[in-house]
């Protein structure tokens, strides 16, 4: 019976009182994208499985431990997405969108699902906001990206986050690199775990990603990249942090990172925290110019990144900052009797149909149990109506702040409700403009989005 009436392990129910907190989060993100020009895309929870393998790349810890993948009732072998990249890619390929104008910016707030183990800021079922910038090998590209992640921290008003950034080259530049590796990890071999010995011959720099705390310690004294990059990619790394420079972005340069995916080539970046223990990582990506041509398409240079929602949402939770609260209620309507009950369902709709947020009593109970209710729900007004004020064709609305009631005409109530309502609003920005409240004025018109 308990399997019933409990999520599954490493997932997580967003509850009414809480949902407005990641709508806010979502929603900003997907607007400041969409000020630098990324459109939404929405592609399907599941995809073949043979997409993951090639793009993420079967070294990786995503694609050997991490994934759900299952057979359909078809036979086919399907797998949950681990991430959003691969998907887009495709839906990208299948739909011709090289022959857009280049370059295409999308954007989108998708589910993933890896298998791994559940702790604060590492879920089973946890959700990305991503961008993909597709048609663009130039520097300007990655800074472009790299700044929109900034400038997403920014407005949130996160701080204690650093960027990271680092280039891995491209396959040419790498084979080299991949031969020092191998030789350095070679002469540790008796150190390494289970699987970062088989990474040895198929994969030696998925090692550098491995979590175990031993292999990531001999990493540390590993060969590192940048000494091995060919002119081309040294020169676009130097062109990227020019840009970061001329934009006013503070990064740190830090040669270990690899990024766990092996789709990606030349720049690579993390925005990583300490506030959140060993889930460091609050956005990551970079470029991977041979992705498109992996899953079988023409040479498309492109990037982008990836955050995690629960781990943004527990760094605001984190530093104490204040999200804008959820919508309340403009104007709950108590009714006494049923004649009245009638024209507060009526009314209500009449409010509803002009944009504004109104609630009556669908239970049947006592007026001052209505009231209760409206309390509870946090109504910014209320009204109570009886026979009587439908008889003399108006109604009193009290201010639930400041205890102010107000007569209205129940002809034409909704406009004249709006305008009392907007009056309040207006002087309630006011308040907030002077300072003599402590909501945040960005925040607030951040919830206005
Ligand atoms: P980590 O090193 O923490 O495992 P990752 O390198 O596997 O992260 P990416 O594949 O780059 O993560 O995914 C991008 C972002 O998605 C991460 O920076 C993180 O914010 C978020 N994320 C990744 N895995 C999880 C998870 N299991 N639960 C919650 N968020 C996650
Ligand atoms: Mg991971």
């Amino acid at each position: 019976m308990a399997l019933i009436t409990q999520a599954i392990k490493g997932t997580q129910d967003v509850l009414p009182s809480q949902s407005h907190k990641n709508q806010f989060v979502e929603s900003t993100l997907l607007e400041i994208a969409s000020e630098f020009g990324f459109k939404e895309i929405r592609t399907p929870v599941f995809e073949h499985t043979e997409l993951f393998t090639r793009s993420v790349g079967d070294t990786t810890d995503v694609v050997q431990k991490e994934m759900y993948t299952f057979d359909d009732k078809g036979g086919r072998s399907i797998t949950l997405r681990p991430e959003g990249t691969a998907g887009a890619a495709r839906a990208f390929l299948e739909h011709g969108l090289q022959n857009e104008p280049l370059p295409q910016k999308v954007s989108y707030v998708t589910s993933c699902y890896r298998y791994e183990k559940p702790q604060a800021g590492r879920l089973r079922e946890f959700h990305q906001f991503g961008i993909e910038c597709y048609g663009s090998a130039s520097p300007a590209a990655d800074a472009e990206v790299i700044s929109l992640g900034n400038e997403l921290f920014g407005f949130l008003g996160i701080d204690r986050i650093r960027l990271e950034i680092n280039s891995i080259g491209c396959p040419e530049c790498r084979k080299e690199y991949q031969k020092a590796l191998k030789a350095y990890f070679e002469s540790r071999k008796d150190e390494l775990c289970p699987t970062c010995i088989e990474r040895l011959d198929r994969n030696p720099m998925r090692i550098l990603d491995c979590k175990s705390p031993v292999c990531h310690e001999i990493g540390e004294e590993a060969p590192v990249i940048l000494d091995y990059l060919c002119d081309e990619c040294k020169e676009h790394f130097e062109k990227v942090k020019a840009y970061l420079e001329a934009m006013n972005i503070t990064y740190e340069v830090n040669p270990h990172i690899v990024r766990g995916l092996d789709y990606y080539t030349r720049t690579v970046f993390e925005f990583v925290t300490d506030a959140l223990g060993a889930q460091s990582a609050v956005c990551a990506g970079g470029r991977y110019d041979g992705l498109i041509e992996e899953i079988g398409g023409p040479h498309v240079p492109a990037l982008g990144f990836a955050a995690g929602i629960e781990r943004i949402l527990l760094l605001l939770e984190a530093q104490g900052i204040a999200l804008p609260e959820a919508k309340k209620p403009d104007l709950y309507i108590a009714s006494i009797g049923d004649n009245a009950s009638l024209k507060a369902a009526e009314l209500a709709l009449e409010l509803r149909q002009s944009g504004m947020s109104a609630q009556f009593d669908i239970v049947g109970r006592s007026v001052k149990a209505q009231m209760k209710y409206a309390d509870k729900i946090g109504a910014k007004f209320t009204t109570v109506i009886g026979d009587d004020d439908i008889a003399a064709g108006k109604v009193k609305v009290k201010n639930m702040e400041n205890g102010e009631a107000q007569e209205l005409m129940l002809e034409g109530f909704a406009d004249a409700f709006m305008d009392v309502s907007l009056q309040s609003a207006a002087s309630e920005l006011q308040d907030i403009a002077s300072g003599d409240s402590n909501i945040d004025l960005s925040k607030f018109l951040g919830g206005l989005i």
